[in-house]
């Protein structure tokens, strides 16, 4: 059977607390051998290790979300760079930039907390790239809306840290300036949807060997689950469209994902 990583969960998330141990059976079944169990903050990223001690093909990404950039520490570094010595802490993240949610389109947000809410993603992401040099680990980068800005900001890093850019939902062009950076895309099963052709056009423009699967689980259930909750066994259904778009054999793919996760994520055994 031909089989494959789940590049991107969050096996801490409360959804799946009730059936963790089988859930991870289901993956192995499906051929699912490892699991990266994401971090969006410290808390979370703890537990993301905690589950990789309790499962042997699970392993861990520590970091801190953009998104919940607002309650991260002034500095995150000293607790990272603790975590990131545990032997199943494949990279660092998720981090990154998004600005496709800000506060002044909320109720009572204003431009100026926007401001302040950039600058403080901007702080984290750079201080888990400098954590992630340091440990010699890549970054898993959570990119919505702000490519320009993330690219520059990891550009100074090139060479050090490459970035999984994770859940890839931009066009080929945008593709290539990730690759040209030395850094690589990872599809969720967005590739399935109906309405994914532009993802899948930008699937069949990057080259094999450059590019992972992943889940994203709990979000973003792979067709024929779309809309339920989504689980690792999943990357299955992924896998045979990824294969379709990419014109090869399972076993192709298979060799071909599993082959750059391992060598992006150093730490994978
Ligand atoms: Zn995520």
């Amino acid at each position: 059977m031909p089989t494959f990583f789940d590049t991107h969960a969050h096996l801490d998330y409360p959804e799946f607390a009730q059936d963790l141990p089988e859930l991870i059976e289901r993956a192995r079944a499906a051929g699912i051998e490892r699991i990266i169990s994401i971090g969006t903050d410290l808390e979370s990223s703890r537990r993301a290790i905690a589950l990789a001690e309790r499962f042997e093909g699970v392993f861990a990404v520590a970091g801190w979300h953009p998104s919940h950039a607002l309650e991260a520490p002034e500095d995150l570094r000293p607790a990272l760079r603790e975590l990131v010595k545990h032997p199943k802490v494949v990279a660092v993240g998720e981090t990154g930039l998004d600005y496709y949610r800000l506060p002044s389109r909320q109720p009572g947000g204003t431009p100026a907390d926007d401001e302040n809410y950039k600058r403080k993603q901007a702080q984290i992401f750079q201080q888990q790239l400098e954590v992630a040099a340091e440990a010699g680990l890549n970054c898993v980068i959570h990119q919505r809306a702000a490519l320009e800005d993330t690219l520059s900001m990891m550009q100074p890093f090139a060479g050090r840290v490459r970035g999984q850019f994770h859940c890839f939902a931009d066009d080929a062009a945008t593709m290539r300036r990730i690759m040209a950076m030395g850094s690589l895309v990872s599809f969720t099963g967005i590739l399935t949807f109906k309405n994914g052709q532009n993802i899948r056009d930008a699937l069949a423009a990057t080259p094999m060997g450059q590019f992972m699967l992943e889940t994203d689980c709990p979000y973003l259930a792979p067709i024929p689950y779309r809309g339920k909750r989504c689980e690792p066994a999943y990357v299955k259904e992924i896998a045979d469209v990824a294969a379709q778009v990419k014109s090869c054999s399972l076993d192709d793919l298979s060799t071909a994902t599993s082959g750059v996760a391992r060598e992006f994520f150093a730490k994978l055994k």
